[in-house]
């Protein structure tokens, strides 16, 4: 069977649904192919992060959004492997009535969301239970791709360009030879659901505790006392201690001074999975003939913070901005869609960078306590830490926190 559609999306996913709610209101037809049937689970921390939450203001969605089950985020709280804490509660200089920045929101319910807004769209067509397993080309140019239905029958859907959203095992991406998984710009996650949390704060946490090094352990608060509980490290680490992430994480949960307590009555109300995360530090090339690539395809993931949903958002508002551009120029060769790498270049690379610094810094125990050691003598510092991820304006914050001259001040100084 074959279909014809301007824009062919691989995947359904924030990237995906993204880069199609940005193209409405186009008259390009668009047709999104997701391998399952939503609503869908996705492994993911869960958290809507102050970037998602600008993006989705943007398209008028963030508050539809919180009418879905949720934890609100008010802020951040981090810990250190020695023990010194921060919260850094926006409610505090904003005043209790200040709406979050941020939420938590499973990611059935968030994708779930966001593929229907696609979907409604007059432009956009959807199809679940497509499995995508290979690229059409004619000569150099990709022009479609070949999916299977849950009935086995083969379809081909015709597009003069292909959005690869379809995650970090994109078929896209291998196809046009960018998929790459290298330990050392790679984690892996492990997360459950608990119930039964005690003393959670409307805040996300991200404890570096020792167990975790040189990962870390979160608790992203739901509703009530649900919260979704995680830890993630590098492949590279995994590999060489040979780590089990599940075992760690619950012995976090049973051992640790700092959070048996907190799990005494807390159940497990899923199963533990774990997924992978392409990081940003070492991005793939986000283009080709008919083709780009957008979200965790492009290995777009913060390397620091494990954040990819904002990152997807981002990259599909911009992947979308070259599509039309391609259209009005009649020209879907890679001499045009080059441009979606320059945006790349110019909106993320900064701040992914600094990000992998940070990451790096955190990877060595004595630097990151030294660090936390900062951060409590220094509330300016610790804002502008938090501001990296829960505020309205990540960006220039990020761009602070790379500013040699500043980290000189208060890290060394
Ligand atoms: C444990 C863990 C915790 C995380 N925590 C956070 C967090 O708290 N906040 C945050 O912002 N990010 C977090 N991330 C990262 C985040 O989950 C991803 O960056 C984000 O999901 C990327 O969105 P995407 O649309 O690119 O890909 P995905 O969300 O993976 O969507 C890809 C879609 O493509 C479909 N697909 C795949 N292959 C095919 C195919 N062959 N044919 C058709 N369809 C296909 C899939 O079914 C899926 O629906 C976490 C990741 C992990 C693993």
């Amino acid at each position: 069977m074959k279909h014809n559609y301007d824009v062919v999306i691989v995947g359904g996913g924030p990237g995906g649904s993204g880069t199609a709610l940005h193209l409405r209101d186009t008259g390009l037809k668009v047709a999104i192919l997701d391998k399952e049937k939503f609503p869908r689970d996705k492994v993911c921390g869960d958290g809507v992060s102050g970037k998602s939450s600008v993006i989705l203001k943007d398209l008028g969605l963030f508050d539809k959004l919180l009418e879905l089950p949720h934890g609100p985020g008010y802020g951040v709280w981090m810990s250190s492997p020695k023990g010194v804490d921060f919260i850094v509660d926006i409610r505090e200089k904003k005043g209790k009535d200040t709406k979050p920045n941020g939420a938590v929101v499973r990611r059935v319910d968030l994708d779930n969301f966001l593929l229907t807004e696609a979907g409604n769209q007059e432009n956009v067509d959807v199809f679940q239970g497509y499995m995508v397993f290979d690229v059409i080309k004619e000569g150099d140019q990709i022009v479609g791709v070949k999916a299977r239905d849950k009935e086995g029958n083969i379809h081909e859907f015709m597009g003069k360009i292909v959005v690869g959203a379809d995650g970090a095992n994109s078929v896209v991406a291998n196809k046009i030879g960018q998929f790459e998984k290298d330990p050392d710009h790679y984690v892996v996650a492990v997360r459950g659901y608990y119930d039964g949390v005690e003393g959670m704060k409307e805040v996300i946490e991200i404890h570096f505790v020792e167990e975790a090094l040189p990962g870390y352990f979160w608790i992203f608060p739901l509703e009530g006392k649900k919260a979704n509980v995680g830890m993630g490290m590098l492949l590279r680490d995994v590999q060489k201690h040979k780590a089990n992430l599940k075992e760690i994480m619950d012995k976090i949960i049973k051992e640790h001074p700092k959070f048996k307590d907190r799990f005494k009555n807390a159940k497990p109300i899923s199963e533990i999975k774990g997924w992978g995360l392409p990081l940003g530090s070492k991005r793939r090339k986000g283009y080709d003939n008919g083709v780009l690539l957008v979200g965790d395809a492009a290995s777009l993931i913060d390397p620091f913070t494990g954040e990819g949903i904002g990152n997807a958002l981002l990259a599909s508002k911009l992947a979308a901005q070259v599509i039309k551009e391609a259209f009005e120029k009649k020209d879907f060769t890679k001499e045009t869609l080059k441009k979606y790498d320059e945006l790349l270049k110019e909106h993320l690379d900064p701040e992914l960078q600094t990000m992998y610094r940070l990451q790096r810094l955190g990877s060595i125990k004595f630097l990151l306590n030294m660090f936390f050691d900062k951060l409590e003598k220094k509330p300016e510092l610790r804002e502008l830490v938090v501001s990296t991820i829960v505020s309205d304006d990540t960006l220039t914050y990020k761009k602070k926190l790379s500013d040699p001259w500043f980290l000189i001040k208060n890290l060394i100084l």
